[in-house]
């Protein structure tokens, strides 16, 4: 084993994360006494859930009638009827208390003339299942809704005495022979100290993997380590193969416009200054969901009516709104503008483009956050002392396409739901688990083969590659050349880890080594992204193959796992969870009005 020196603390249960899913398990978790705590490797309020704008969705009917079930009823249409049904009612009928707790937390949600929380149109969020007009479900606190959330949960978690190791980079799990989770171990990065966390519940808040992609709304630390984590464990990723484009990234930076902005009443057009999308969703227009808006900009470009001197992007039109209007509910994205494109939005459209959002695929598990290791006898086996939360896990909610508004939502009620179901399976009381001292040098040989890597590639060399080859290859449109194509690349890019060079050896703010890290869990996420992509041989939701146009129930209705090994994929699948928690007669959801059906907007 290489010699380094480790530190060891016993807690019991640790969340690995600090954005909001990660903090509002925390704070479940320290509220019921449970000795908790928080590693991240940026300040907590600096994680990705501080860019989220335009809101949270939760079914309060504060502008107008609402109910739980038609929020259910449009996150099942929204996932293309591939969510797990369990979870999706657990979400849908959890959202508002999971909001008003928030609210009593402190969240400085924006009001209405009555002084309730104020609620704005999201795409694909509608009423009467989807019958009725668009409803008006995502509570904002401006354009800022992530940044009041974050910095509300860090100070109530404080408050509960969980305790917070920031900028400690987690590099891997510790498992014991029989497959339980036992702890991770992490490098300080300010003075390169290495600490080993044993604990009885492990969960995993580590966010998205939108860097695995050259254009991507997401945060440079988006890099989808807890995924890397669990793959190198041998356990399964989910749905990987379905990536959401988010239709209004600034064209050039990538930088998200919130669809808050075409919920206040914004709406895209074509160079011909033609409103496109009453021809393609007549009801909801610009208000359709992400992934069929995304699609519609891309035809438009690719038919010749782009704007711009390439003719490669699309407007975004909100001049028409009185300037108090952007002012009070649109603050953010006015500057976001002015800096990232040069417009003044009260005078001029916003150049857009569909950019890479959100990862509906991740760490498969139950609704309470269970981590899930499923086998042919048992597709709801569960990794003892491994939950996952948030955008690195997959409940599954948002199946193959999810719903604005509907991650932050995810965020708690998830978060919320692992800690209760941690207050029940952790004794606090029982004593630690007896660490795998063989998982922790395999941990920390990784750690020191990495910090003198000598082989020819340097690391940004490689990730660029990898970026260019998704952004090409694993697009809004896919077809059976590009994916095959694309496998092939990322199978050769893969295998170049293993030449990588890392010309930084200390210890100290190694940004080299530490994105160096990122990359080893970038690359396993990216390559199942792409081989589930190749194997799904229909349409749905994100995943637009053009060979095969239509969604096709009878043999793709199911969840695919991908278990990456080097550069190696194995796919596998999982049926779909078909049954509600309750039934009608319990006050539940009639299973009619969510039966599969051609999705039009
Ligand atoms: C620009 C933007 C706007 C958005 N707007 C909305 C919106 O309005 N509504 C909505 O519902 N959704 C929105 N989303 C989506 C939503 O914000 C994200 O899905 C969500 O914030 C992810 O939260 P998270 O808790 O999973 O992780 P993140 O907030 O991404 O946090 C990840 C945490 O993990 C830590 N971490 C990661 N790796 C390691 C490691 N190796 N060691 C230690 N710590 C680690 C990081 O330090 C960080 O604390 C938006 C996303 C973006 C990018």
């Amino acid at each position: 084993m290489a010699a380094y020196e480790f530190e060891t603390h016993t807690y019991d249960a640790i969340v690995v994360g600090a954005g909001g899913s990660g903090l509002r398990a925390t704070l479940g978790l320290a509220e019921q006494g449970l000795r908790t705590a928080c590693v991240t490797k940026v300040f907590p309020t600096r994680s990705h859930t501080v860019a989220a704008q335009g809101g949270i969705a939760a079914s309060l009917g504060n502008m107008g009638p609402d109910h739980w079930q038609w929020h259910m009823y449009d996150t099942v249409k929204g996932s293309d009827w591939l969510g797990d049904t369990d979870a999706m009612e657990y979400l849908a009928r959890e959202a508002p208390k999971a909001v008003y707790e928030l609210e009593h937390y402190g969240v400085p949600f924006s009001r209405t003339e009555k002084g309730e929380i104020y609620q704005r149109p999201f795409g694909g969020h509608t009423t009467e299942f989807g019958e009725g007009p668009p409803v008006q479900r995502t509570c904002a606190a401006a354009d800022r809704t992530g940044h009041a959330i974050l910095h509300t949960l860090y100070g109530q978690s404080v408050k509960q005495k969980a305790e917070f190791y920031i900028e400690y980079f987690a590099i891997d799990l510790i498992m014991s022979e029989e497959g339980q989770c036992q702890g991770v171990v992490a490098w300080k990065l300010d003075d390169g100290t290495l600490h080993v966390f044993n604990a009885k519940m492990v969960v995993l808040a580590t966010g998205g993997y939108g860097r695995a992609y050259f254009s991507a709304t997401s945060a440079h630390t988006c890099t989808g380590d807890g995924g890397g984590m669990v793959a190198r464990q041998g356990l399964p990723l989910q749905d990987m193969e379905f990536v959401q484009f988010h239709p209004t990234g600034i064209y050039g930076s990538g930088c998200l416009i919130t669809e808050g902005a075409r919920g206040e009443g914004g709406y895209l057009t074509n160079s011909e200054g033609e409103r496109f999308m009453e021809r393609y969703a007549p009801t909801y227009k610009d208000l359709a969901s992400r992934d069929v808006v995304s699609r519609c900009m891309t035809m438009e470009i690719r038919e010749g009516r782009g704007v711009g001197a390439n003719g490669d992007h699309i407007h975004l039109n909100l001049n028409h709104l009185p300037p108090e209007t952007l002012a009070e509910r649109l603050p953010g994205i006015s500057e976001s503008a002015r800096i990232f494109a040069g417009v003044d939005l009260t005078k001029e459209p916003i150049p857009v483009l569909p950019t890479v959002h959100y990862n509906m695929g991740g760490i498969p598990t139950n609704y309470w956050g269970e981590v899930l290791d499923p086998t042919s006898d048992n597709p709801d086996r569960t990794v003892p002392g491994l939950m996952a939360v948030g955008e690195a896990g997959c409940a599954s909610v948002h199946g193959a396409n999810r719903l604005g508004s509907n991650s932050l939502i995810d965020l708690v009620v998830f978060g919320r739901a692992a800690a209760i179901r941690a207050g029940k399976v952790v004794d606090p009381a029982a004593s630690n688990p007896q660490l795998n001292a063989a998982s922790v040098e395999k941990a920390i040989d990784r750690f020191d083969g990495l910090r003198h890597a000598k082989g020819g590639t340097p690391t940004a060399e490689l990730r660029l590659e990898m970026q260019r080859t998704m952004q090409q290859d694993a697009a809004v449109f896919r077809t059976d050349k590009t994916l095959a194509e694309g496998l092939e690349k990322m199978g050769r890019i893969s295998a170049k880890l293993g030449d990588l060079h890392v010309t930084d050896r200390s210890m100290v703010w190694n940004s080299d080594l530490m994105e160096t890290l990122e990359l080893t869990n970038l690359m396993p996420n990216a390559l199942a992204t792409v081989a589930g992509a190749e194997a799904r041989k229909e349409s749905r939701g994100a995943h637009a193959h053009e060979d095969y146009p239509d969604r096709n129930d009878d043999e793709w209705r199911k969840h695919s796992l991908a278990y990456v090994d080097g550069a190696e994929v194995r796919l596998d699948y999982r049926p779909v969870h078909l049954d509600p928690l309750s039934g009608e007669a319990e006050g539940g959801i009639d299973m009619k009005k969510i039966a599969p059906k051609k999705r039009v907007y």
